[in-house]
């Protein structure tokens, strides 16, 4: 069994798909700025379909993984918040959602009424800011119209949330159920709280499982949790925000992906509040070397935080890591994907 990495699919450039992404400003005065032709901001409006590999039907036995979002709480516009879309079994699984998600759920082509289930890690605004947009947005039917419920997946406080969300949100709900625009029945958010780790969801041979993690060391963030998807023998784990932890050992040996989290500085005593909650590239490419995964990648990456203590390139960032570890390894980008089969995994780099 050989495992392929690293090969660009060559699919056309993701441009095409973020002009989808304005799609709700119409009325808005437009106004052309210097340097961009008349046709370059008209394209903005063309719609195109996506050609994302998203949008491609999967092998019957594929598990496929796109990272929507890569980042931190830093408000960055080439790392938008953390958030991961799984597919297998015909499902469109969100994992987080953080800020800009809907954003890239549009540019990778699945209308966000399509969206089967968003699973929560951890509370931590960065998990959750793009929460109500998913929600939101995805009930207009101009967005692909959800035709019901969106389903939430989470521990402990999950339900407060989503009455939270209803509360603040409920006059956007009842203006546009008298304007006409929706049916009531396509706004619900419902939340699946689980008080205990364990198997959560189980759907069309797609199985979830939430363990615990560890954020910081004093225990005062929780829950926190990391997950595990498994479909047809393949899997995928995404760690949660978390510091080296035993269940990522346990959960993340031999799995076809390993999604971790990292957090990295040029001065790493720079922000030793910030270090000490997550897991430095010298522990990551401990973990990777004992689970031994088929590809480990990096996502939610906290890479320095804008001015106040500088980052380091991907390339310091893997060169640490590989102090403890030397097989396959990725610093996750927003949009890329990863099709996994019995075969290979081919890696879609946007
Ligand atoms: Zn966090
Ligand atoms: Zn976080």
């Amino acid at each position: 069994m050989s495992t392929s990495i690293g090969r660009n699919l060559g699919l056309a450039s993701l441009l095409a798909g973020s002009t989808l992404l304005l799609a709700g400003c119409t009325g808005a005065n437009f106004t052309q700025h210097a340097g961009t032709s008349p046709d370059a901001a008209n394209a903005e409006y063309l719609f195109p379909p996506s050609t994302h590999p998203a949008t491609t039907a999967l092998a019957e036995d594929e598990l496929r993984v796109t990272l929507l979002g890569t980042g931190s709480p830093v408000p960055s516009s080439t790392r938008y918040g953390m958030s991961t879309l799984v597919q297998a079994g015909g499902l469109n699984l969100v994992f987080d959602a953080g800020r800009g998600a809907p954003v890239r759920m549009t540019q990778a082509g699945i209308p966000l009424g399509d969206i089967d289930g968003v699973f929560i890690t951890h509370f931590h605004s960065d998990h959750v800011n793009g929460l109500s947009d998913i929600w939101m947005t995805g009930y207009v039917p101009a967005f692909g119209g959800r035709p019901g419920d969106l389903h939430l997946y989470g521990p402990t406080g999950l339900e407060e949330l989503a009455a939270g969300l209803r509360h603040a949100h409920a006059d956007d709900i009842e203006v546009r159920v008298a304007d006409g625009e929706l049916e009531r029945h396509t706004t619900g958010l419902i939340a699946h709280e689980f008080a205990e780790p364990g198997v959560i969801f189980e759907q069309d041979g797609v199985t979830v499982t939430m363990f615990e993690v560890q954020h910081d060391p004093d225990h005062a963030i929780e829950p926190a949790m990391g997950y595990r998807v498994d479909y047809n023998e393949r899997s995928v784990l995404i760690s949660g925000d978390t510091i080296p932890h035993e269940n990522v050992i346990k959960y993340g040996t031999g799995v076809d992906l390993l999604i971790h989290e990292v957090a990295e500085f040029e001065d790493i005593t720079a922000l030793p509040e910030v270090y000490a909650h997550h897991t430095n590239p010298r522990q990551a490419g401990e973990i990777f070397t004992t689970t031994a995964p088929r590809l480990a990648v990096y996502s939610h990456i906290v890479n320095g935080t804008s001015s106040v203590a500088p980052g380091i390139s991907d390339e310091e960032l893997l060169r640490r890591t590989r102090e403890n570890y030397s097989g396959p390894l990725l610093v996750g980008q927003d949009l890329m994907s990863f099709l996994i089969t019995a075969e290979d995994i081919d890696v879609y780099k946007p």
